[in-house]
């Protein structure tokens, strides 16, 4: 049984890395798939035929999940292109690390707005569709360090712990309408976001999680496949660390 049979899907941020996993796995169990990057645009056309493999349908949309306008002009496209929106994953991110001491005040304004204040433009584009419809399952990307803080990345740690407090107070208000909002913290996760970093650094990271290995966009792409899927019909609200038990 695929588990995301006939369902839509849009992936925001999905031309490489975890949102990549996601559409890919998502594809696999059934899903048709409208997903998004920023610039990537060869790497989102190659998806996009690796998605259509599966049978399902497939779009790449070059969208700027940071801007309003934008994201609720993805949606209205996507609904014209695939009928309806059951699944939304806000995965779109990035990082602009820096000392408090250092960090200027573009570092901390282009994190929030990515990371942030796309979950929020994101969300309310998919309210209208979802409430028609009376179901959906929104699934936005934290971290572990939204939930426990991180030197070097407060502009980061803010925005991803503002997802969370924003996700719980989604989850009162649409709950009667069975529209779940769930967050997924993921730990270290090596893709490109993390392949800047230095290998001594890696090494430290790898040693320092309990299950002795940093984390691969398949473990993320489990996890958002069971909160997409109707096996987590009565989960929302909450906060799943998969991080290799690096918050215990
Ligand atoms: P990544 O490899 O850097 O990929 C980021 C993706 O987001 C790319 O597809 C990028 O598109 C897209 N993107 C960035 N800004 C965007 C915007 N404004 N609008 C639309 N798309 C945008 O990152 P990742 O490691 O896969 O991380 C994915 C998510 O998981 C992020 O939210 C990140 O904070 C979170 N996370 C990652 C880790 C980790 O260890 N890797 C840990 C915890 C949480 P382009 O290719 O076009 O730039």
């Amino acid at each position: 049984m695929k588990l995301l049979e006939g369902k839509t899907a849009i992936v925001t941020g999905a031309s490489r890395g975890i949102g990549r996993g996601i559409a890919l796995m998502f594809a696999q169990q059934g899903a048709n798939v409208a997903f998004t990057y920023l610039s990537s645009v060869e790497k989102g056309q190659a998806l996009e035929q690796e998605l259509t493999a599966f049978g399902v349908k497939a779009k790449g949309y070059r969208s700027d999940a940071a801007d309003f306008a934008a994201a609720d002009k993805l949606v209205t496209d996507v609904v014209a292109d695939f009928g309806t929106v059951d699944i939304l994953v806000n995965n779109a991110g990035i990082t602009r690390d820096n000392l408090l001491m250092r960090m200027n005040e573009q570092q901390w304004d282009e994190v929030i707005n990515a990371n942030l204040k796309s979950v929020f433009n994101l969300t309310k584009a998919v309210q209208k569709p979802m409430l028609k419809q009376r179901k959906g399952s929104i699934i936005n990307m934290s971290s572990v360090v939204g939930v426990k803080g991180n030197a070097g990345q407060a502009n980061y740690a803010a925005s991803k712990a503002g997802i969370i407090g924003f996700s719980k107070s989604v989850a009162l208000e649409l709950g009667s309408r069975n529209i779940r909002c769930n967050v997924i913290a993921p730990g270290f996760i090596e893709t490109e976001m993390t392949g800047a970093l230095d290998q001594k650094v890696v090494e430290q990271w790898r040693e320092g999680i309990p299950l002795k290995r940093g984390g691969t966009p398949e473990d993320i792409a489990s996890a958002t496949v069971f909160l997409a899927s109707d096996m987590s019909g009565y989960i929302t609200g909450q906060v799943l660390n998969v991080c290799g038990g690096m918050l215990t």
